[in-house]
């Protein structure tokens, strides 16, 4: 079997012929070569981690990881194949990424991060069209208008705070636009209702005349212990003089440990996890499993929403929604399309492969446009059924004429990596979990203005005055909960002293018994609105993600929180910026040194699989 071009010799004869292929076992080697210092790396840490903790503590930590996920042989296996995957792949990313300086670009979904890549786009005199499923840009951030005795008053809905010391670009953004923005005390109140529907109160930030009781009183003195190593083993694996969300390490253990088995080893109850921490940030989270959130959160948790002060946030003088419509505005009319939904896009080569693809993309209105590249920010599932839905072809299948979806058939690479590039998105995009998918307690939003149906007689007029947030948990089962976002509480266009008070305004979730016969004024789905925040996202969003962007001859990219570790408007919208500043759009905010260190830090969480 030897030939020329494997340039063997006759001793190959026996030996698979996949093995004698001289190009991979170049790139193998390649690849040992391009893995030995990160090896070494990766080994220099673990040599420090086991010196910080201690030999008995760290093999006590290996042993409890192994436990924790039960390893079967076969998962040992898939992630050995992954992590030799992105070895080989890995020794020729530089090879075969290319920066494209695209002409015209079209970007799916008009969120915060779609929004924001086409806004910077834009401004660099790109030619970018906005393609939006619904009727409105915005995607998350929604707004209302309310009749307040005759009066026509606007809020937001959905998207309603931010923490200032944060959400730097997104702040850098605001000033850009702007945009007036307000701090605000943000109160939390947790009532438990007994069986015989008895409220009491459980937790409540600030509430006069209420001190925990003594045992929640010890947990959050534990909280603190926790959050105190929490922050300094996330200061140790990734250092950072400012406040910042992108500090992730992939080496930090505490991405692996669960919060709920670390809240365990500092002693924290169950009672305190079930009826203070988990009602608190089911607020943040949408979601009320949270037993899968890595450890490493509790430090961003705390900081935003933290138990023993008033959380203090930024909001807008009118509501998030006005960001996006005012960057939307900048957009040429025609190319903001909105109720145009992305069908599927194509990748056809071009003639000189060395041009890449022309990039077909496909909308609900049956109109085919072509482009140079492509921004995904939409949700996984829309991604998945326009990458790899009905007529794409599926992983391993022939090609027909009319199909190709740029990793099928991308002449530029090999079929090794074609293979691996095309399961590995695939698996990615249909494993998404969305908060949804595992509960409904947040699938279905109500806002109205009954607040007899919804807070107990006894707390009402102080929820209505103070708080931002009624949580109500059933004292029998906690995870039946019902959550109410107060919005006339704080919300600024309702605090002119005409307006104050005049009119109760709530978003209320899971209490569809009690709105049974209320008169509603908007009922919302958030059906993949909120990916769940578990190890498995941040696993995948910051290891295997990165392979995936800029694959296609750098002609595609994805941003937006179906790609991202967690949820929030600075998140996304960073992402989004980062994929534009691929396609080569200047990023906006160099002026500011801290907004700028967290772009470069998305960069590298986004792209470093090319650096
Ligand atoms: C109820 C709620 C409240 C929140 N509150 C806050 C908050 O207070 N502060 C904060 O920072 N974050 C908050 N978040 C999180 C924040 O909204 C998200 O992190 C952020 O909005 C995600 O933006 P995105 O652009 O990634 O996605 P999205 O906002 O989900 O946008 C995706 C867009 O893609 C569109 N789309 C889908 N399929 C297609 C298709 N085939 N073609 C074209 N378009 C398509 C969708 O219609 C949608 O508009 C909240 C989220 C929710 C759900």
């Amino acid at each position: 079997m030897a030939n020329a071009d494997s340039g063997g010799g006759g001793g190959l004869d026996d030996v698979p012929r996949v093995i004698a292929s001289p190009a991979l076992v170049q790139s193998m080697l390649d690849s040992a070569q391009v893995a030995k210092p990160v090896v070494a790396r990766a080994l220099g840490l673990l040599g420090r981690l086991r010196e910080a903790l201690g030999i008995d503590r760290f093999l006590r930590m290996v042993a409890l990881l192994q436990r924790h996920f039960s390893l079967s042989s076969k998962k040992v296996v898939a992630a050995g194949a992954l992590a030799a995957g992105a070895a080989y792949f890995a020794s020729q990313g530089n090879k075969n990424r290319r920066k494209h300086k695209a002409r015209r670009v079209a970007v799916v979904g008009s969120g915060i991060a779609g929004m924001g890549a086409a806004w910077a786009l834009n401004r660099a005199g790109v030619d970018v069209v906005l393609y939006e499923k619904k009727p409105k840009v915005g995607g998350n951030a929604k707004n209302m208008t309310w009749d307040v005795d005759g009066e026509k008053v606007e809020t937001g809905l959905a998207v309603l705070a931010w923490p200032d010391k944060m959400f730097h670009n997104y702040n850098c953004l605001i000033e850009d636009l702007g945009v007036e923005k307000l701090q605000h005390d943000m109160k939390f109140f947790v009532g438990e209702r007994d069986a015989a529907g008895k409220v009491t109160c459980a937790f409540a930030h600030g509430r006069p005349g209420w001190e925990p009781d003594a045992a929640i009183k010890e947990d959050l003195r534990k909280w603190d212990q926790l959050y105190q190593f929490v922050k300094r083993v996330n200061a140790f694996f990734s250092p950072c003089s400012v406040p910042s969300m992108y500090r992730v390490s992939m080496l930090n253990p505490l991405n692996l440990i669960p919060l709920r088995t670390l809240c365990r080893l500092y002693g924290i109850s169950d009672r305190f996890w079930e009826f203070v921490f988990v009602p608190i940030h089911t607020s943040t989270f949408l979601e009320i499993e949270m037993d899968t959130v890595p450890a490493l959160m509790a430090e961003l948790l705390n900081e935003i929403v933290p138990f023993t002060e008033t959380p203090n946030m930024r909001t807008w003088k009118t509501h998030s929604y006005d960001t996006l419509r005012k960057m939307s505005l900048e957009l040429p009319k025609d190319n903001v399309r909105t109720s145009c939904g992305v069908e599927s896009v194509r990748y056809i080569p071009r003639a000189n492969p060395e041009d890449g693809f022309d990039v077909k993309v496909l909308d609900e209105d049956d109109e085919e446009h072509t482009y140079d590249a492509v921004i995904f920010a939409c949700s996984a599932q829309a991604m998945n059924r326009i990458l790899h839905g009905k007529g794409q072809p599926l992983p391993g299948q022939p090609l027909l004429p009319n199909q190709a979806n740029g990793l099928n058939n991308n002449t530029v690479m090999s079929s090794w990596k074609r293979w691996f590039l095309n399961g590995l998105e695939t698996t990615l995009l249909s494993h998404t979990l969305y908060t949804t998918d595992r509960d409904k307690t947040f699938e279905r939003g109500t806002a109205h203005t009954n607040a007899t149906a919804v807070f107990p007689d006894e707390f009402k007029a102080e929820i209505l005055d103070e708080y931002c947030n009624y949580i109500e948990v059933d004292a029998r089962n906690p995870r039946n909960l019902e959550n109410s976002f107060v919005i006339s509480s704080w919300a600024p266009t309702m605090q002119a002293p005409h307006l104050r008070g005049k009119l109760p305004m709530m978003v209320t979730y899971n209490a569809d018994k009690k709105l049974e016969n209320v008169e509603t004024e908007w009922v919302s789905t958030s059906r993949e609105a909120h990916p769940c925040l578990t190890m498995k996202q941040l696993a995948s969003s910051t290891t295997c993600w990165p392979m995936l962007q800029g694959a296609r001859n750098g002609q595609t990219y994805f941003c937006g929180s179906a790609v991202l570790p967690a949820n929030g408007h600075d998140m996304s919208f960073l992402s989004g910026l980062v994929a534009a500043n691929e396609l080569g759009a200047p990023y906006p905010f160099s002026h500011d040194p801290v907004a700028t260190g967290d772009f470069e830090r998305m960069r590298k969480l986004m792209l470093w699989f090319w650096a």
